[in-house]
């Protein structure tokens, strides 16, 4: 019998099923960008492994339709409160819900953070310093560049410069128009990437076709996501995928290490999965949540938060979108929306005023999305919004991807709203600072200008935020952190994090890829700690060694070009 997943996920053999009263040795809590590398990795290395999966298995063939409406249900749509002075909008704005998780939905824009991002205390006085540096994690990047595998140009001129180990995707309508705005102000930019979408074959996966659903999942398979990236190699490999199980407490033995996942089935029934170890992949907001939750007599204010850190130093990106009208034809939906970008202003220049900085990017909403942006960037409704989508396809839109600093007021909290579990929701709150305010100003204006500059008859924008992050942070201080530099929390020895929560900062680029590349570096970690990790206290802290034997088929002989 065969295990299918989707049309180009047919496996030889049936996924393995625990039984509840086994004892894996891995527990991973969400099958996520995060979740389905680790799973992935600590199966081939001989591990037993359970995922629990809040959401469904996609079957990428039946569940998934090429339809902005129809693919609401790859959000996690469920309750969330938010607040602060700029409360964000949460639903089909954040997280992923479903093996995949954010991998599923996300525009696979994929570049990575620079060497400063590691060092921005340092550097800027500003945020804080990672536990780690870029050179650490820079083979990581380079393994997941080819996993994914990222498509984009020869030569990226910003951060640690590198090529990609495929080529450039052909440019769309949008990317032309970032291109030429950028060129007649002259600021760099390049095209065609780098983003996680094949621009030739790779295995059995096809490459794309230019349809431009990237954000409801991509049916044809050219976009990575975990599902189909690592998730079947991980069935190959013995590990379990468990859907519809959403994870409700992590259970704390009496000696202080964890021993298991209480969780709820589809039909609402609890169980406990035991486990030798547990890393929580859940995201930035339902990871603290879980820790939060899962308060115990010793732990009264959330597991793993001695340092009272845990939720705290939320960040998420400024994400504002400019939109410019154009005489002739551009067709946002034609292309990946990610395909172009700068990020030329990327590194703090004190003449700016502010610390940090912001990319520059293409983005192309499909016909609802851009409906919403209209609404908030020049009120649209009625007979002018139907003359704005008459119009459609002569429109163009460009991001900012701004760094917002950690701040310690930016937090998710338990509120007192319960899910359909009788969980407490998350509750988030959002301030902007003075300079985040200021980047986001002087971001707006400079894409507005790239945007006249390209010839654009009419510019309106609308303010938003993208990519929350943050809020489980890893640090070398376990008075200012809640993890070490592997994901290993600083109260609970075999109690891990290993998903965007843990960032201490997050640069202006998207957080995809160095979240799947510290993923696959916690999974050597562990591998290399063997069973110490199930028994020892002792906490080694020594970078493991990659093992570029545990990739997925097909990735190993791929090069990344290297620039001198
Ligand atoms: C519209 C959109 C476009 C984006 N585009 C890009 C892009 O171009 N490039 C980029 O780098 N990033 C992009 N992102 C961001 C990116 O998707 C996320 O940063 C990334 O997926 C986060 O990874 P993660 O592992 O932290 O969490 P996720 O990938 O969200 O995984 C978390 C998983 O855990 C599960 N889970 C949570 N709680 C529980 C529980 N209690 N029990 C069981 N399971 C649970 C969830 O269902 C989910 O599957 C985009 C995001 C959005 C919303
Ligand atoms: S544009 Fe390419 S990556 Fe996006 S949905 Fe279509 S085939 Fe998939």
């Amino acid at each position: 019998m065969s295990h299918r997943l989707g049309s180009m996920q047919t496996l030889p053999s049936p996924m393995r099923r625990f039984r509840e009263s086994d004892i894996v040795d891995y527990c991973i809590v969400g099958v996520g960008s995060a979740g389905g590398v680790l799973v992935q990795r600590l199966a081939r290395a001989g591990f037993r492994v359970v995922g629990l999966e809040a959401g469904p298995f996609w079957n990428t063939e039946k569940d998934w339709v090429s339809d902005e409406k129809g693919s609401h249900e790859l959000y996690w749509n469920d309750l969330r409160i938010t607040g602060g002075t700029h409360p964000l909008a949460l639903g089909a704005n954040n997280s992923g819900k479903g093996v995949g998780g954010g991998s599923v939905h996300w525009a696979a824009f994929a570049p990575r953070f620079h060497p400063s991002d590691f060092r921005v205390y340092t550097e800027d006085g500003v945020g804080f310093d990672w536990p780690m540096s870029y050179w650490d994690l820079k083979p990581y990047y380079e393994l997941l560049e080819r996993e994914l595998p990222v498509a984009g140009p020869a030569w990226f001129p910003w951060g640690d410069p590198h090529g990609h180990p495929y080529g450039p995707h052909p440019l769309g309508g949008v990317g032309d128009v970032l291109v030429r705005g950028c060129t007649k102000l002259g600021i760099r930019s390049v095209a065609g990437g780098p983003v996680a979408i094949l621009s030739a074959s790779h295995g059995e996966r096809p490459h794309c076709i230019y349809r431009g659903f990237c954000l409801q999942g991509c049916k044809v398979g050219a976009k990575a996501s975990t599902l189909i990236t690592h998730v079947p190699d991980a069935i190959s490999h013995g590990a379990e995928i468990r859907a519809h199980a959403m994870a409700s407490r992590i259970s704390l033995r009496d000696d202080g290490r964890v021993d298991g996942v209480v969780y709820f089935d589809r039909e609402g029934k609890e169980h406990l999965q035991r486990a030798r170890a547990v890393i929580v992949s859940g995201y930035a907001i339902e990871t603290p949540r879980l820790l939060l939750n899962s308060a115990c007599p010793g732990h009264r204010h959330g597991l793993a938060n001695s340092s009272g850190t845990l939720g705290k130093y939320l960040m998420a990106q400024a994400g504002n979108v400019v939109a410019g009208k154009f005489d002739e034809l551009i067709r946002l939906y034609k292309a990946p929306p990610a395909h172009a970008l700068s990020e030329e202003f990327y590194e703090t220049d004190p003449r700016r005023g502010f610390a940090r900085g912001f990319a520059v990017q293409t983005v192309g909403p499909l016909p609802v999305a851009f409906a919403k942006q209209m609404v908030a960037a020049m009120g649209a409704w009625g007979w002018g919004m139907r003359q704005v989508m008459l119009d459609y396809n002569h429109w163009a839109t460009l991001g900012v991807l701004g760094e917002i600093l950690p701040w310690e007021d930016n937090r998710v909290e338990l509120a007192e709203e319960k899910d359909q579990h009788g969980l407490p929701v998350a509750k988030v709150t959002f301030n902007l600072h003075d300079n985040d305010k200021k980047l986001i100003e002087f971001g707006k204006n400079k894409v507005m200008e790239i945007m006249w500059a390209a010839g654009a008859k009419q510019v309106v924008q609308e303010s938003r935020f993208a990519h929350l992050v943050g809020a489980t942070r890893m640090g070398s201080d376990p008075a200012t952190s809640v993890v070490d530099k592997f994901g290993r929390t600083h109260d609970i020895p075999n109690l891990f994090v290993c998903d965007g929560s843990i960032l201490p900062t997050q640069g202006s680029a998207n957080p995809g890829l160095t979240i799947q590349a510290l993923a696959a570096r916690t999974a050597d970690y562990l591998i290399k700690q063997g069973d110490a990790i199930f028994y020892s206290n002792r906490r080694a802290l020594q970078e493991p060694g990659i093992r570029y034997d545990l990739s997925p088929p097909f990735t190993r002989f791929k090069g990344n070009p290297h620039i001198a």
